[in-house]
């Protein structure tokens, strides 16, 4: 059975083709720029590797694109649109009604619209693609696949802002944590590799990336997770500031920044990018570094604390925790930012081994704690798409024997 993975941007559309149950990856590809003058498509397969400009409108035309550029007789890699028996979304919000990935139904459309409220910047980007597959896949099964439904094991406790609770009642102001199926996928990847029941095991997941984020799982579950209501709270990333203390806000727009001013200032222009005033991508500031930067040196200081102080405020919501796993950008490839972000933490019983960190090889799955260690530390590279695949192909096989 083939699967065709959609993650569906504003201006973007990635996507994956896989083979199924073999988790095969068949074609890969990326639709750039939609909308301007000149889009940019690249496509890697089994069978090429292409890289084209197009003039690409919308989403509906980029979908049409890439389905031409699936089945090219010189390029593409099946013969016809008809073999892909599922699509897999990924959806940004699922508000607190999605708790796992569902079939695509009207309904489902109309909740995901109605959660763009939530997401105004990615929901309706999803629906996009989802629209233009119903379109010119509609004899194929879709699912949708959110961000948020891993976190939705989070109690009270953890969920709720201690601000009026009628907040909650009237608006659903919570915490609804992203990045859910990056943390859900490397948490099942290392009960695998340990040959573990879920239930056996407590985990911390740290998926760095440009958005970064931490999750204590508990038992397989998501019982805590350091992005909030947005993707704003938590942890320094690229360009997020992460916590901040709220009143910032207030002070900040006394002294006249607008709401949208704000908002970009605290997405956009913040974090790392914002403290070293250099870039939001690691590796330049440890170049930045490298030559003497202060402000760059200082903003990888303030990454890893941060870290730190959550990977601490982990091991204490776990009480006992078995594993450590970065994953994401930086987390699978900066063997400092791993050192540096686990100091300190020896009493608390994660040592890392220096050599085998600075060893990992990047795409593989590593275990980089010592052996002395209670807590042990692996890199696992995450792969949301072969899980957002895995999920789809399920339901579309559930369905299938249905009809
Ligand atoms: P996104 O969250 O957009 O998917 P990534 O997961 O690729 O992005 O994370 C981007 C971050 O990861 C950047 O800060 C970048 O410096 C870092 N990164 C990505 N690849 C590498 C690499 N090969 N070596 C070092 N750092 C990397």
């Amino acid at each position: 059975m083939k699967i065709l993975v959609i993650n569906s941007g504003s201006s973007s559309i990635k996507y994956q083709l896989f083979q199924m149950a073999e988790e095969k990856v068949i074609a890969r590809g990326l639709l750039e720029k939609i909308g301007e003058e000149t889009s940019f498509f690249n496509q890697k397969s089994i069978k090429a590797d292409v890289e084209l400009k197009e003039q690409i409108s919308n989403h509906e035309e980029g979908i049409n694109f890439i389905l031409k550029m699936l089945t090219d007789a010189k390029q593409g890699v099946i013969s016809s649109v008809n073999e892909i028996a599922g699509i897999g979304h990924r959806v940004v919000h699922g508000g607190e009604e999605f708790k796992a990935p569902v079939l695509i139904t009207d309904t489902v459309i109309a909740k995901i619209e109605k959660y763009a409220d939530l997401a105004p910047l990615h929901n309706p980007a999803n629906l996009m693609g989802i629209m233009a597959c119903k379109k010119y896949l509609s004899h194929a099964v879709q699912v949708a696949c959110f961000d948020t439904a891993f976190h939705h094991t989070l109690t009270p406790q953890a969920y709720l802002y201690a601000i009026p609770y009628e907040l909650y009642r009237k608006y659903k102001i919570r915490r609804y944590g992203f990045h859910g199926t990056s943390h859900l996928y490397v948490s099942r990847r290392l009960t695998g590799l340990l040959n573990r029941d879920k239930e056996d095991l407590n985990i911390i997941t740290c998926h760095l990336g440009n958005g970064c984020s931490i999750t204590a799982v508990e038992k397989g579950m998501s019982v805590d997770t350091s992005m909030g209501f947005t993707p704003l709270e938590g942890l320094v990333m690229g360009t997020r500031s992460g916590d901040i203390d709220p009143a910032i806000v207030f002070y900040l727009s006394q002294k006249g920044y607008s709401t949208e001013e704000l908002n970009d200032l605290l997405n956009k222009k913040s974090g790392l990018l914002g403290i070293s005033g250099i870039s939001n991508d690691m590796r330049n500031l440890f170049e930045a570094k490298e030559r003497g930067d202060e402000k760059a040196k200082i903003a990888i200081d303030i990454f890893c604390y941060r870290l730190r102080k959550y990977i601490g405020a982990y091991l204490a919501v776990l009480g006992k925790t078995d594993a450590v796993i970065f994953t994401g950008g930086i987390g699978e490839n900066q063997a400092a930012i791993r050192e540096e972000s686990l100091k300190r933490l020896e009493s608390l019983g994660i040592i890392i081994n220096k050599e085998r960190n600075e060893a990992a090889i990047k795409g593989q799955e590593m275990e980089i704690s010592d052996d002395s260690s209670a807590v042990r530390v692996y890199v696992i590279p995450t792969n949301e798409e072969a899980q957002i695949a895995f999920d789809t192909f399920e339901i579309a096989q559930r369905y299938e024997n249905q009809i």
